[in-house]
């Protein structure tokens, strides 16, 4: 058998990835691949399977970790590297790599192999569906409002942002994709990503709220423990809700904690909150009123479709909209 062949199969690789090999790994992080078989070794040892010298093996076996093509693991006080997957590595690629040199049949390929990885890979939808107490201990548990992150940016110590790997992956939509936030002890050493101050934090999160994407973040006890991470998303890319849309766990998670109450009577019918709802809970009735003197398409409010995201109430011209807790 090929080494390649080989590797595909112990890396996890998709048959179609095949002729694209050479984007996702080298050929010396192949032969690693093949000659760790599976097995946790130290910089010593693979030096041995390599015959390499253990300088030139340690720069190989960083370069792989950064790259996850190996995951890391201390044990004893030695330092262990594995095999990642070929799951781990698209990921990483898709955020720092050349990923859009691949042709968009083959990423629209990798995204839709990806979303069910994560389908398989995520028990929280599970959690969800069975009723688990435990499934508010999941990642981007919560949709939150723009000031509740705003608060998350106030009390974190560190904030890294990084390109959406939902986005990255998807391309559905053309809004802002560098809009992932880490927080203190999420961020690792293969984090990567712009470091931000808070003010540069809290800038960027109005900005995706103004381009039209969600918050989403943890954890659930966040002010007890500090953020984790904040997402700023859409329904058109990002798998989370893309899931939730799909398996029909809508507002269970990632968790609705508020919902919008609109008030007619102040609604000057602009449309605002019409072509920013992600779920069409805001929408035209299909009919047409006058008002002062201008045919205007009335808008109508249907609470079961809210997610309680507040992009809606965020940009209504005429306080229409309030976001009230559930
Ligand atoms: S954004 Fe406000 S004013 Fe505009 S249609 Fe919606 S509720 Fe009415
Ligand atoms: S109606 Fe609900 S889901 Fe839609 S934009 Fe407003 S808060 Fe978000």
């Amino acid at each position: 058998m090929l080494i390649s062949e080989k590797f595909m199969e112990l890396f996890q690789v998709p048959d179609f990835v095949k002729p694209y090999l050479h984007h996702f790994v080298t050929e010396q992080e192949m032969e690693l691949i093949v000659k760790l078989k599976g097995r946790s070794l130290t910089a010593d040892d693979i030096a041995g399977l390599m015959n390499a010298s253990v300088y030139k093996v340690r720069d190989l076996l960083e370069k792989a970790y950064q790259r996850e093509v190996l995951n890391r693991e201390i044990k004893d006080g030695l330092v262990y590297y594995k095999a990642a997957d070929f799951y781990a590595r698209l990921d990483n690629y898709c955020k720092w790599g050349n990923y859009y040199v691949l042709p968009k049949s083959v990423r629209k390929k990798l995204d839709q192999w990806c979303y069910d990885e994560f389908l398989k890979r995520n028990n929280n939808f599970q959690k969800v569906i069975e009723n688990d107490p435990e499934y508010d201990n999941c990642f981007n548990e919560w949709v939150l409002l723009l000031s509740e992150v705003e608060e998350m940016i106030d009390v974190a110590r560190e904030i890294r942002v990084v390109p959406c790997d939902c986005k990255m992956l998807a391309d559905n939509c053309d809004r802002p994709r560098e809009v992932c936030l880490f927080f203190d002890n999420k961020i690792t050493d293969r984090t990567g990503g712009r470091t931000l101050t808070k003010d540069e934090a809290k800038q960027l999160v109005r900005y995706t709220d103004q381009k039209g994407l969600m918050h989403t973040g943890g954890p659930y006890n966040w002010r007890e423990v500090g953020p984790n991470v904040v997402c700023n998303c859409c329904a058109d890319c990002c798998y989370p809700f893309r899931a939730a849309l799909h398996l029909g766990t809508k507002g269970k998670w990632p968790k609705s904690r508020y919902i919008a109450n609109y008030n007619p009577d102040n609604c000057r019918l602009c449309g605002r909150c019409v072509q920013r709802c992600h779920f069409g809970a805001f929408y035209y009735d299909g009919t047409v009123v006058d008002q002062k003197g201008r045919s205007r398409r009335r808008v109508a409010f249907n609470p079961d479709l809210c997610w309680g995201c507040g992009l809606c109430a965020n940009s209504c011209p005429a306080g229409a909209i309030v976001m009230e807790k559930l």
